[in-house]
């Protein structure tokens, strides 16, 4: 299929209809977090909690996070020869995103060669090209032994509070253990997505059967394990799932074949597209795996998705084939278009393709073709967590599998025995709500702390107006502490462990300059900061904040970007620019744009 066989103005209008019927006006406060009323959904199901006595130490560098951040983080700084490194972790042990996301199928989308961190630095061969959820947690705990992370480390720890202490120039931490220690810098690095959060349906807490979100995987209940062994316990079960985001399209296919009965509630459908797994072949690694070989990929797969035109694809995946795409009707484009308009044209073109051919694949994998219809996703690949899965669409085939579609509206209610939708009672033994995590809220709000600043300066105060950064990073009147998360800086979202591995690499670099000139403080400077912020929001978001776009959380559920989450954008030449100029910045040497004491 070609756009001349298309009919575009048709297309935009379906997609233009289907994103209004879905617009609310709570956006994101149509969600509740896993607080109150719901705190025991929260509970960790994964490790027992262990008692421990408060710790009133001093270490040099104090981490909040045991994800990718914190693991990858302390590795460098310890490379770099900074031994007292803590991490202070809400889970029961490393793995962040990867501790908590046990459910059956979980796996990681992005190719693991550029995905899992470290793989050189651990000599790890990745089994698969995507690789799933216990292998990724294995590797977490890997580079924790590997790097001695383990021994000073804080499982089941929430850090309460955090104050710049002037005097000694240190960071004084408190915990929700009890804990008070002192650092001299600290990292953070809670993740985008760790804030697990239910569906605001009235009547959540009436539901008398088993529930619980992906998040908190309950397998005492359904039986089976993480590393695949069948669902055995729910056999006699008729499950409801809410959501049919990218944590649905891997679970449902387990739940399809497990369940009695599993009833699927979708509100927007997911574009779901070829996942096409292999295996890696050991002899074709060892070929491959030279020194330098893992950033030469992440830097070949950054390339594939900007606009230049690299020779080679050494990913070859879903999110570098719209690149290839784009480039390939650029290439047949008359030169008096190589404009930016032109493009834009092109990247329409080649999504309307794309997207046709994902719908198409509805059709030609679901047997019952209302089911296949229901299932087409109505908007451009990128409005939402683009998906790829070789089980999900077939998931519908199982006799016992039902797509409940909503039609935009989702759920009503939930009763003590069920849901309603649509008008019409489900009665079901459990709800699994596959219902995602918050993410457009203010990052004090979600980090669970509020770091205290120069002068007794909050960070929320600070960042009243929208976040302020140098790099992504650093931030004026916040000495000796870095923020590692990926806006004002790459903001490379199909590979989320390149940024951490480049902050990774910039701390550790400023901290080594740091403790061998004998410096106390590092802080940026204002004028740096502010001609840093200035410089990302001269730029554009592309499809991120897109209000044409269906509602989600790229879109502030359909708002847009405010003035102040417009500061959340990356470097305006993209990703590639982005770690170009940062690569350059550390290599220079002196640190234009920080101060040092
Ligand atoms: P999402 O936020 O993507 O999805 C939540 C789902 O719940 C949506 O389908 C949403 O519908 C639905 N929903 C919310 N409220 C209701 C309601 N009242 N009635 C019916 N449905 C409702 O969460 P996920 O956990 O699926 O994914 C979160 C993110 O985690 C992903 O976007 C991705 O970034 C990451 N992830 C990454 C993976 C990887 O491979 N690396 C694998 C899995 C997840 P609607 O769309 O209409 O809002």
């Amino acid at each position: 299929m070609t756009t001349a066989t298309l009919d575009k103005d048709a297309l935009k209008q379906k997609y233009a209809e289907e994103r209004d019927k879905r617009l609310r006006a709570d956006g994101n406060d149509q969600y509740q977090r896993l607080e109150g009323k719901f705190e025991d959904l929260a509970a960790d199901p994964y490790t027992p909690w262990q008692e421990r006595d408060p710790v009133k130490d001093h270490v040099t560098f104090a981490f909040i996070g045991g994800g990718f951040s914190g693991l990858v983080v302390g590795a460098r700084l310890k490379q770099a020869g900074v031994d007292s490194v803590r991490i202070i972790e809400k889970g029961g042990d490393f793995g962040g995103t990867w501790y908590w996301n046990r459910y059956p199928g979980a796996q990681c989308d992005t190719a693991a060669m550029i995905y899992l961190p470290l793989l050189e630095e651990t000599g790890h061969m990745p089994s698969q090209k995507y690789v799933y959820a216990p292998e990724i947690r294995g590797h977490c705990g890997n580079i924790g032994k590997q790097f001695d992370l383990y021994d000073d480390a804080l499982f089941h720890t929430e850090v309460t509070d955090l104050e710049w202490q002037e005097d000694s120039a240190r960071w004084l931490i408190k915990t929700s253990r009890g804990d008070a220690f002192t650092a001299k810098y600290v990292g953070m690095g809670t993740g985008p997505l760790h804030v697990a959060k239910l569906p605001g349906i009235d009547g959540v807490e009436t539901f008398t059967g088993k529930s619980f979100h992906t998040s908190r995987w309950d397998y005492a209940y359904t039986g089976g394990t993480p590393d695949g062994e069948p669902m055995d316990k729910l056999k006699d079960k008729r499950v409801a799932i809410i959501g049919t985001g990218a944590t649905a399209v891997q679970c449902v296919p387990h739940l399809a074949k497990a369940a009695k009965e599993l009833l699927v509630f979708q509100r927007t459908p997911s574009s779901v597209d070829v996942r096409d797994n292999q295996a890696i072949d050991p002899h074709w690694f060892e070929s491959i795996a030279t020194p330098g070989w893992q950033q030469r990929w992440f830097d070949n797969f950054v390339d594939n998705q900007s606009q230049g035109f690299p020779e080679e694809d050494y990913v070859m995946d879903g999110w570098t084939e719209l690149s290839r795409r784009i480039r390939e009707k650029v290439r047949q484009m008359p030169a008096e278009k190589w404009t930016p308009e032109g493009m834009l044209q092109a990247f329409e073109d080649a999504d309307f393709e794309k997207m046709e051919e994902i719908r198409r694949r509805c059709n030609d994998v679901v047997d019952d073709q209302d089911t296949a219809e229901k299932l087409k996703a109505w908007y451009r690949q990128l409005c939402k967590r683009p998906c790829f899965h070789d089980e999900y669409l077939q998931a519908f085939n199982e006799p016992g599998a039902r797509l409940i579609h909503t039609d935009g509206q989702g759920v009503e209610k939930i009763t003590e025995t069920g849901l309603v939708a649509n008008g019409e009672h489900y009665e079901v033994d459990c709800i699994v709500y596959a219902s995602g995590f918050e993410v457009g809220s203010d990052y004090t709000a979600r980090a669970g702390f509020d770091l205290s600043g120069r002068d007794g300066v909050k960070l929320s105060e600070a960042w009243e107006d929208g976040m302020q950064t140098l790099h992504g990073l650093n931030v004026h009147g916040f000495p000796n502490a870095f923020i590692v998360q990926p806006s004002q800086a790459a903001n490379l979202i199909s590979n989320v462990p390149h940024n951490i591995v480049d902050h990774a690499n910039t701390i550790s670099a400023i901290v080594s300059h740091c403790e061998r000139e004998g410096l106390q403080t590092v802080e940026p400077d204002a004028a740096a900061q502010k001609a840093w912020v200035d410089l990302v929001l001269s730029g554009q978001g592309m499809l991120i904040g897109n209000t044409e776009c269906t509602p989600g959380y790229y879109n502030n559920e359909g708002a847009g970007l405010t003035d102040k989450n417009r500061h959340q954008l990356g470097h305006p030449g993209g990703a590639r620019a982005f770690f170009q100029h940062i690569a350059a910045w550390r290599d220079k040497g002196t640190y234009d744009g920080l101060t040092f004491t």
